[in-house]
């Protein structure tokens, strides 16, 4: 890797209009406050969403508003006192260009000018528009002793788009017309395609530009490259993050979770990452600091994958306390960078223990989003997303050890984890299946749910699993109900799971479909087992099919159970050495509806005792207590995240969490000696049946745990 940001990253995030009566920083307080707070890499606006930048250009629009060259000194203040410095570069939105290129804007289906988060956004199709940027960014290699760029917003609008540019090269690429009045999901996802392609290739060519540049200059370091969306769960491309040093994404209070499911998405991508996260309530511009408690809860989250943390900062830009931060921003961060410190050499450049692969397919997520462009239910847009943050949220707290996965992972790879679980792929290619069905045969367990596999490449629905091999089941049909039931579950979920039918409300089609949205659209599908697939429990259907709009329905959003069926809802299936679950129902986004923890039990006994997993390690841990288990040459390093909300706040409770924690492993060595690693506690642990087993005293933010190899 060519660059790896440090742990301790500031982003200023100082979107400046040109209208302002000034717009100032008082650098040397700036830089005496950055100092104290022991940052490694600061990233400062070089050109904003408004569209102004903040240095005198010859290229672009420069800021009126403020003195001299703002941009200029921060960097040469930042350089002298040994940061790294990185550009922020706002790529397609620009009030100035929206006025000055009206003809560079972004179109929607029926050509007109689109806008994103409020500001007009530029076309990256258009070449007049790429090449602007590529000398724009340029001049910045010029002029200053930059690190590297940051590039934000090089999206296509959600609308967008159909613009002169587009449409030519759309054309070009698939031989048809870009006219979304024809289209089906098919085509839609050729537009999907298309997009992902441009965007790719216009960060390519600004990277080549401006190294070209850098090379070309005096002799300086290689630039380092990051973008945003690059660590992105949403991303509906496999490729985005070819090129970049280091990935970046978004975390905001209270969102934890997301977070989480994020750094897991980068770990799995193999990169370093960083969090980018607000310094206020809970997004950008709310102009009032957090806790530093709550920073601290999404900082652990990266810490915990190896990630860093960027956090914000922004200046008032005039008026009674314009050019400064406020003191308790500048208290806060120092207070979170002092305790990142302390913990960081535990946590960067270790990679995760593997136990569960979780598998990605940038692929569905896009050919899903088609579905829903076409027509077809806005639900789907939101499956991969939904059904992988359901899955996320069981494993966290049912303390079992996963990575998010890429569907390319190759089968040595796979072989090392003892789970790898499908939430939710409707297209399975003919190559991933023959990779699955090895994995299995060789003594692999593989955990699937509803639609997986039932799908064509372009979300055409099939007769039948490509996985039904290894499913243990045929595809029947449908089921005509709404909402179902999971009945006659076998002895050995109880007593955890109650004794009676179980309801299953898909989460996702709820909140989208049309009105009054009591339907959702996933129903369960009816399948047959297989000789030598065994029931784990049936689906009972309701009483009726409710008609909220007749008066046909009972008491009230949900019809009750009525009858049992003969079909599956859960089975499992031995094939070769291995064994599979699956699941014909919306399991996970039922979870995610009601987050039931009946649902949760369930699930647990399916994993830890039908599956058999994880033969390393087994944690009882409170639900607030999150954990993530990496390895290095020493051993084994355990993290323990306690993150607690206040009662439905986006603030984390921090106190101390005095619940003990027991921890057995198996990590195929001898376990040498185990401590506390900021410490250096040792804490003392038993040799018992194979497993060593230690307690752990509660925690209060993020403990770290080493079982050192002899
Ligand atoms: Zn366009």
């Amino acid at each position: 890797m060519a660059h790896k940001p440090g742990t301790r990253m500031l982003f200023c995030d100082w979107h400046m209009p040109n209208f302002l009566p000034e717009i100032r920083i008082d650098y040397d307080e700036y830089f005496d406050e950055v100092r104290r707070t022991g940052a490694q890499t600061l990233i400062f606006m070089a050109k904003t969403a408004h569209g102004a930048c903040l240095f005198p250009s010859e290229v672009g629009v420069t800021n009126r508003t403020m003195a001299g060259d703002l941009f200029g000194e921060i960097a040469g203040r930042a350089k002298a006192q040994g940061l790294e410095f990185i550009a922020y570069y706002n790529v397609v939105l620009s009030w100035e260009l929206g006025r000055l290129h009206p003809e560079w804007s972004q179109l929607d289906r029926e050509g007109r000018p689109l806008r994103m988060f409020l500001y007009p956004c530029s076309c990256m199709s258009n070449d007049e528009f790429a090449d602007y940027v590529g000398a724009h960014m340029a001049e910045i290699v010029r002029k200053y002793p930059i690190d590297g760029f940051f590039l934000d917003l090089q999206y296509f609008a959600p609308e967008g788009c159909f613009c002169v540019s587009c449409r030519r090269m759309f054309r070009e690429r698939f031989g048809y017309d870009l006219a979304p009045g024809a289209f089906e999901a098919a085509q839609w996802l050729d537009l999907y395609t298309y997009q992902a392609e441009v965007r790719e290739r216009f960060i390519a060519a600004l990277r080549e530009r401006c190294d070209a540049e850098r090379a070309s200059g005096p002799a300086r370091p290689g630039l380092s490259w990051s973008w945003n969306g690059s660590g992105s769960p949403f991303s509906i491309s496999a490729t985005l993050h070819h090129g970049a040093d280091y990935l970046s994404t978004e975390a905001h209070p209270p969102e934890y979770l997301h977070a989480d499911h994020a750094t897991r998405y980068c770990e799995g991508l193999g990169k370093p990452f960083t969090l980018f996260m607000p310094e206020s309530q809970g997004s950008w511009g709310d102009w009032t600091v957090t806790t530093p408690e709550t920073i601290k809860g999404l900082s652990a989250i990266a810490l915990a994958h190896g990630g860093s943390l960027n956090v914000n900062h922004v200046p008032y830009p005039c008026g009674d306390h314009g050019g400064k931060v406020p003191r308790v921003v500048w208290d806060t961060i120092a207070e979170v960078f002092a305790w990142v410190a302390e913990r960081e050499r535990f946590c960067t450049g270790k990679r995760p223990v593997p136990v569960v692969a979780v598998l990605h397919s940038a692929h569905n997520a896009r050919m899903l989003q088609a579905l829903a462009r076409a027509g077809k239910g806005g639900h789907w847009a939101g499956e991969t997303y939904g059904n992988e943050h359901a899955l996320a949220q069981l494993l966290m707290e049912t303390h079992v050890p996963w990575e998010l996965r890429q569907e390319d992972v190759p089968l040595e790879e796979l072989r090392g984890y003892e789970l790898v679980i499908l939430p939710y792929v409707p297209y399975v290619s003919g190559e991933l299946a023959g990779r699955l069905r090895a994995y299995v045969d060789g003594g692999g367990k593989l955990l699937a749910s509803y639609h997986t596999s039932l799908f064509g490449e372009c979300g055409e629905r099939l007769g039948n699993f490509t996985l039904a091999d290894l499913f243990g089941v045929d595809y029947v049909e449908e089921s005509r109900y709404s909402v179902s039931y999971l009945d006659r579950l076998d002895e050995l979920f109880r007593p955890d799971v109650p004794d009676m039918p179980l309801l299953l409300k898909d989460a996702a089609s709820v909140r989208s479909s049309a009105a009054p949205g009591l339907n959702p659209a996933n129903h369960v599908l009816y399948c047959r087992p297989r000789g030598g697939a065994r029931a784990l429990a049936y689906i009972a259907d309701p009483i009726i099919e409710s008609n909220f709009e007749t008066g046909y329905y009972v008491y009230h959003d949900h019809a009750p159970p009525g009858y049992g069926t003969e079909y599956p809802g859960i089975v499992v299936n031995t094939c070769g050495q291995g064994r599979v679950v699956y699941m014909p129902v919306p399991l996970f986004q039922a979870y995610r509806s009601k987050k039931s923890p009946f649902l949760k039990r369930l699930f647990a006994k399916l994993v830890g005792d039908v599956l058999g997993v994880s033969e390393r390690i087994r944690l009882q841990a409170p639900v607030s207590v999150k954990t993530s288990l990496q390895q290095d040459e020493e051993g084994w390093l355990l993290h323990l995240v306690h993150l607690q909300k206040e009662t439905d706040s986006m603030y984390v409770d921090s106190f101390q969490r005095s619940d003990a924690i027991a921890v057995r492993v198996r990590p195929g060595w001898p376990v040498a000696a185990v401590e506390e690693c900021v410490s250096g506690r040792a804490l003392e642990f038993h040799s018992r049946d194979g497993w060593t087993e230690v307690t752990i005293p509660g925690v209060r933010d993020h403990l770290i745990v080493r079982f050192g190899r002899a």
